[in-house]
């Protein structure tokens, strides 16, 4: 069949086989070009989330720059009845292959992370890779969560709080910078945006692993949040997905407990850069950002993906020598070029300038679109769009 990007809104609901696999290969070729030094990375790894974005840059990191062995979690479709399947799917397919061509492990779990079945599953198939985990990445994005517990379920929703939120937004589709309006969020919007994208699970997966032992002493275990700019404030670090990540940021604290009565370890988050991924487009004023910040940090040299990124949060953060540095709420801050003074002066600078005329010249939206297809697997230079592909 002929694969085109069908885009609808904030996604493209078809993907390209050939592209993700390339997509893969080419983060699997960064990973093995800055490998860890012998003997200092992980060997045996957990990731839940690890089809697409930094969950995947995660996995890829492991096996390509430490060698080690996966068990990759994650909630993707198949293709069937002339549907392609999703992006991570065909990403998690090509990782696959890849890890065991080099002969490393690779067991994946197709399902929802958020329910007891899927943890049973996982335990289940943890015990063909020989032994207990050296590393647990929580790399989670969802908009919903039913939780096992008490059978609800739970949704997310990007709200200010407080007060209506003004700003402007990029719609990506057109290209048109413009104004949005968004009413601030209830009680109930914060309490279930937390059960969704808090510590909650976090915390649950990692008892459910300390239960059968499958934690390596000293284990890390790490899950992913993000601060951002002030522009964004209002809807994010303030609003409703703010407190969920503040719930997250909490959690790491209690989930080192757990794990220092069981032995040694600790719980870790880490403050990723804001990058392209299905979930980062679905936020406002977020795309907008991002093109922003392309060119800025493209123009200084320090320009980061997800790969680049989790690669250097493994060797100069996580297995690095000497003691690791974290901020005063001991958070590990691989934003830091992002938030580099330099690159925010110039966000504040740039921001009350946008218009739909001057997107083009002021910001990076070519890069932010080309980035954005190649999600999906499009846009690929050596990918012939025109081939007939089994998907
Ligand atoms: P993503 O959308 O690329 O990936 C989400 C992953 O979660 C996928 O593997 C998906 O299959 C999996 N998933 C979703 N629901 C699931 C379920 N019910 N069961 C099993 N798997 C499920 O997201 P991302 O942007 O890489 O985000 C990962 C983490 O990184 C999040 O905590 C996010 O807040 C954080 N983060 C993202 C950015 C960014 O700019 N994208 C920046 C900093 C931190």
């Amino acid at each position: 069949m002929i694969v085109q990007p069908k885009i609808r809104g904030f996604v493209c609901i078809t993907a390209h086989p050939t592209g993700c696999t390339a997509n893969v290969a080419e983060q699997i070729a960064y990973a093995k070009a800055h490998a860890l030094p012998e003997g200092t990375g992980p060997k045996r790894v957990l990731v839940v989330g690890a089809s697409t974005g930094y969950g995947l840059s995660s996995r890829v990191t492991a096996t390509f720059s430490s060698g080690a062995d996966t068990l990759g979690v994650y909630f993707e479709r198949p293709g069937a009845n002339g549907r392609t399947a999703s992006a991570g799917y065909y990403n998690s397919r090509a990782f696959c292959e890849a890890a065991e061509a080099a002969g490393k492990r690779a067991i994946d779990v197709n399902g929802d992370a958020f329910s007891a079945e899927i943890k049973a599953q996982t335990i289940e198939k943890a015990q063909e890779l020989g032994g207990p985990f050296d590393l647990f990445v929580y790399s989670l994005a969802s908009p919903r969560r039913i939780d096992s517990t008490d059978g609800q379920t739970y949704k997310a929703c990007l709200k200010p709080i407080g007060a209506v939120y003004q700003n402007q937004t990029l719609d990506t589709d057109k290209g048109e910078v413009k104004e949005v309006s968004i009413d601030p969020a209830t009680e109930e919007d914060v309490h279930q945006t937390c059960k969704v994208m808090g510590g909650e699970d976090w915390e649950a997966w990692t008892e459910a692993l300390l239960d059968v032992d499958l934690l390596a002493p000293a284990a890390v275990n790490v899950a992913y949040s993000y601060i951002g700019p002030k522009v964004t404030w209002p809807i994010y670090r303030n609003g409703t997905i703010g407190r969920a990540k503040e719930h997250l940021e909490e959690t790491a604290g209690r989930i080192t407990n757990l794990m220092q009565e069981k032995g040694s370890g600790k719980a870790l988050v880490s403050v990723n850069k804001a990058v392209v991924t299905q979930a980062s487009s679905a936020i406002p004023v977020v795309p907008l950002y991002l093109c922003m910040l392309f060119r800025i940090m493209k123009e200084n040299g320090t320009h980061e993906g997800c790969i680049e990124q989790i690669v250097r949060l493994f060797r100069e953060r996580l297995y690095a020598d000497g003691e690791l540095a974290t901020d005063e709420e001991g958070r590990i801050r691989i934003d830091d070029w992002e938030m580099a003074p330099e690159v925010q002066e110039k966000i504040i600078e740039l921001w009350p300038q946008m218009t739909t005329e001057n997107l083009a010249s002021l910001t990076d939206y070519d890069s932010y679109q080309s980035e954005f297809l190649k999600l999906f697997g499009f846009g690929r230079d050596d990918v012939d769009y025109e081939t007939d592909v089994e998907v």
